[in-house]
């Protein structure tokens, strides 16, 4: 285990309890039918306190992406250059993630992801990353 593990709550636990079985579940207001993210108490949208755990399609495409040459912190430094990258759900949700499997020239904005579910990062926890969608790995 290297780095900062994840914290989890009594407010975030389902998003990990989902990851662990290899699924995306995300908070939506009951209210409003926002989808919200990060798990939060209440919409960010209408202030509603009736959010439902509902599960979610994790492809994805690519809307924005870096690489992160220097660590931004002590606790990422053990990641070789990641690509950190922001992947927008068919819901529309934008998450904020790593593209795996993939040289930065591969990447293009707007390309077809889909989801990673890695047990390696951290013990115990279950991280959601992303790939291209294409190719397959050898
Ligand atoms: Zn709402």
């Amino acid at each position: 285990m290297q780095g900062a593990p994840p914290v989890v709550d009594e407010i975030s636990r389902p998003w990990w309890d989902a990851l662990s079985r290899h699924e995306v579940a995300m908070q939506r207001c009951s209210d409003c039918a926002s989808w919200v993210f990060y798990p939060r108490p209440f919409c960010p949208s209408c202030g509603g306190r009736s959010l439902t755990w509902t599960p979610v399609d994790a492809v994805a495409t690519l809307y924005s992406w870096t690489v992160a040459r220097v660590p931004v912190s002590k606790a990422f430094a053990h990641l070789e250059e990641p690509v950190l990258a922001i992947a927008e759900l068919a819901n529309g949700v934008r998450l904020p993630t790593v593209i795996q499997d993939a040289q930065p020239e591969q990447l293009s904005v707007g390309m077809a992801l889909k989801p990673v579910f890695d047990e390696t990062a951290y013990e115990g926890f279950t991280l959601l990353y992303f790939r291209p969608a294409q190719p397959e790995p050898a």
